[in-house]
């Protein structure tokens, strides 16, 4: 990861493909384009490679967790559980929806923990959004089972395990609704762009239309379709559709290289008796997108980290710190700081990020370190990495 790192003439075929017809728009203009559907051949592809029924691109991962939400009818006053753990964007989408997002505990899956879950659920709580961070996953079986005691949507931010399946399904299609990213820096990208993945036919209506002002997509004239209901513009460019296409072309071999350099960097550190692993759900089989793992306390996590960094051991993150990841520095959020007012329904069901403290999340996240596995490393510089990581450790441990 990410997918940029071995951009080639697959890529390049499929952009071209598209200027020389000249349509950068997904729908209409049939025929200006020479047969160049991209957009919908990726959907149609996704569907394949992450065996759903149904994918529907859309301009980010953000997007594709607020379409998702709104495709199920999540809105105004709706509280939304999600990990402490995880991307702002999840959050953000969730919010922009007016809907309120409850954060909860993580485990050592450093995704939601299941019991943590089961304490927050309220009567106005519509949907559980595990956040399958670093190429790992949720307890799945687990969360799906709470959702049908209560009644509730399951839906998967999955915009970082790409390529990692869970009881030998994908990640994203195993909740009512799966979300991918397609950003710059995931495992696949199309530049900019996500996908929402569901099984269920009309929550896939939902994402269609909402996600093109409302369009129904009947018919061949675009100006004389019908509009069942509100929505916005959340739609992929060919353009950036032509590159995901390329790419998830090549998942398979993408997620093959990361395992190779995962696992050189994992039996390395396995020989440091002090180090222990995130775990993965029985049954889970990670994208090998980032390698996780716990030191003994913060004071030595910060030190690796900090030598990590000093020694040229790039991209490895404690995100116990990090106002991007981790709940502890989102001032911006626990103060509400927004540009336009938000309405009082959600003033005052986000009150609680004022006090709440999350001392297991705390626990698990001062003492881990999360490095990206990249693909474009050479079996010599995976082993010197290693190599020095391990080196480091020691140091710091001595
Ligand atoms: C990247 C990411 C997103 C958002 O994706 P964008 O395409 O950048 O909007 C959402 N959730 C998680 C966990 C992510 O890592």
């Amino acid at each position: 990861m990410p997918g940029f790192e071995l951009f080639s003439d697959l890529e390049r075929k499929e952009v071209s493909d598209v200027l020389d017809n000249g349509v950068l728009m997904r729908y209409g203009f049939d025929g200006m384009r020479k047969g160049h559907w991209k957009a919908k051949s990726l959907e149609q592809e996704l569907e394949k490679q992450l065996q759903v029924k149904h994918a529907q691109l859309v301009s980010s991962g953000t997007a594709a967790v607020s379409v998702a939400l709104a495709s199920a009818g999540i809105g105004s006053g709706d509280e939304v559980i999600m990990p402490t753990f995880t991307f702002v964007a999840s959050f953000e989408a969730i919010m922009m929806l007016g809907a309120i997002p409850i954060l909860v505990d993580i485990d050592d899956t450093l995704t939601l923990d299941p019991i943590k879950v089961k304490e927050a659920i309220t009567s106005k709580t519509k949907a559980i959004m595990p956040v399958h961070m670093c190429g790992s996953m949720a307890n799945l079986d687990e969360l799906l089972a709470i959702c049908k005691t209560h009644n509730l949507i399951l839906i998967e931010d999955s915009s970082q395990a790409t390529g990692a399946t869970y009881k030998g399904k994908p990640l994203g299609s195993i909740g009512d609704l799966g979300c991918l990213s397609l950003d710059f820096v995931k495992i696949i990208t199309a530049g900019e762009g996500g996908a929402v993945l569901t099984n269920n036919e009309q929550f896939y209506r939902h994402a269609d239309h909402y996600s093109d002002h409302g369009h129904d997509h009947v018919g061949k004239d675009r100006g004389a379709e019908s509009h069942p209901f509100l929505g916005y513009n959340f739609r992929i460019s060919e353009l950036h559709a032509a590159v995901g296409l390329a790419q998830l072309r090549r998942l398979d071999e993408f997620v093959a290289i990361q395992k190779k350099n995962y696992t050189i960097i994992r039996e390395a550190l396995s020989q440091i008796p002090e180090v222990t692993f995130r775990r993965v759900p029985e049954g889970g089989v990670e994208s090998y997108s980032f390698l996780s793992f716990f030191l003994p306390d913060i004071e030595i996590s910060r030190k690796v980290s900090i030598a990590y960094k000093n020694k040229g051991v790039d991209a490895c993150w404690n995100y116990y710190d990090n106002s991007w990841h981790y709940i502890r520095e989102w001032n911006h959020l626990k103060e509400m700081k927004s540009l336009y007012p938000i309405s009082s329904e959600v003033k005052k069901g986000l009150e609680y990020l004022q006090t709440k403290t999350f001392e297991q999340s705390d626990h698990y996240i001062a003492r881990n370190i999360s490095c990206l596995i990249k693909l474009s490393w050479t079996e010599e510089e995976v082993r010197e990495r290693a190599e020095n990581m391990v080196g480091i450790i020691k140091s710091v441990l001595l």
